[in-house]
């Protein structure tokens, strides 16, 4: 279930720090260490799935989970006129870690595309 390897899996372990938001039997929530906005948090599965192409039809009940967390987290984060959530998969998308996570951006600084 968990990589030696992964960033994320250690992070869900507790073996290194963060600053944890939430966390239930399937996601943690935590500060993004390099937030590129006012607010920026990752959703982590606590399952180490690799990226979005690994998915199949036993992760339908967490995707659902997460994606139905989102809007409450940013309620919690204060962001009222929204929120944007951004989920970069494989190298080319800009993945850097290779555990699937969603980053829920919102506040001032809010970055553009590209
Ligand atoms: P990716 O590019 O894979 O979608 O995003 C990885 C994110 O993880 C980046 O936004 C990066 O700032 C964040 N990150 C990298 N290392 C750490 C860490 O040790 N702790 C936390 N909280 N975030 C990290
Ligand atoms: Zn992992």
């Amino acid at each position: 279930m968990r990589e030696p390897d992964c960033l994320f899996c250690k992070i869900i372990a507790g073996t290194i720090p963060s600053e944890m938001l939430y966390s239930d039997d399937q996601v943690i929530v935590i500060k993004d260490i390099n937030p590129q906005a006012e607010v920026h948090l990752l959703v982590i599965p606590r399952e180490h799935i690799v990226s979005l192409k690994e998915l199949d039809a036993s992760h339908d009940t967490l995707m659902a989970h997460i994606l139905r967390l989102l809007p409450k987290l940013a309620e919690q984060q204060g962001l009222s006129e929204g929120f944007r959530t951004i989920i970069n998969t494989g190298r080319g998308g800009g993945q850097v870690i290779f555990h699937l996570h969603v980053h829920l951006l919102g506040g001032r600084n809010l970055p553009g595309f590209g």
